[in-house]
């Protein structure tokens, strides 16, 4: 891990932690949310992994050692797990927001399978291994973007964009931080600014905003909207 430019880590992170505590409550219509559980996790997603990575990075200062470091990554790979799974749910939910039985089995494995990712996710031993292991939980979303595509699956008609780009975005920060680009191919030059791991993390920040402006949308959608009586 590269240690150069970690005091610029910290405000990469911690500016947007704190747009996301304290500015993201009031863009929720919390009055207006017939379903107020998803408004809770939607905001609990977009705030834990800018929660883990400040921690992460503020003790990276403090050098204590390979297992203050497994410990501080293992939070840090929390956060990122929380977000990939409380994130889906409200997408999931509206998906089949007229279908209550399928909707309740499709939410139950999700939360499994990301049970299971996020133990991989903190036992893998190394970053290609830990990226590989949110591919199952991509896959899955990415049946539920199939199904809005394809008119099966209900929504706000502009979040599938959203949720493409969100999707997107983070894949693009997995694949530049494992790549070490582009301080691989000029050594030395990017140890503090423009480095892959600084790139990753202001891409994560505007991948949750993509998910946050698609979940909003979907969420005031589902006040509008009734499912057709049987
Ligand atoms: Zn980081």
């Amino acid at each position: 891990m590269n240690h150069g430019g970690t005091h610029l880590l910290v405000f990469l992170a911690g500016i947007p932690l704190l747009g996301f505590l304290f500015l993201l409550p009031l863009q929720i219509q919390w009055r207006q949310l017939s379903v107020p559980w998803l408004g809770v996790v939607h905001y609990l997603a977009c705030v834990s992994p800018q929660l883990g990575s400040v921690l992460y990075h503020l003790f990276m200062n403090h050098h204590g050692g390979a297992t203050v470091y497994r410990k501080l990554l293992t939070l840090d790979m929390c956060g990122i797990c929380l977000v990939n799974t409380l994130g889906a749910l409200p997408i999931i939910y509206c998906t089949l927001l007229c279908y209550p039985a399928t909707r309740s089995l499709a939410l139950l494995v999700y939360s499994a399978l990301s049970s299971y990712v996020i133990f991989c996710a903190v036992s893998a031993h190394s970053n290609i291994s830990r990226f590989c292991s949110f591919t199952w939980q991509a896959a899955f979303r990415f049946y539920f973007f199939y199904l809005r595509w394809a008119g099966l699956g209900s929504g706000h008609p502009s979040s599938l964009r959203c949720y493409l780009l969100m999707d997107g975005l983070a894949l693009l920060g997995g694949i530049i931080n494992i790549s070490r680009l582009p301080e691989r191919l000029r050594p030395g030059k990017f140890d503090y600014w423009c480095n892959s791991h600084q790139i990753m993390h202001v891409l994560v920040v505007i991948s949750i905003l993509y998910l946050h402006w698609g979940v909003t949308s979907d969420l005031t959608w589902i006040s509008s909207h009734s499912c057709p009586l049987e």
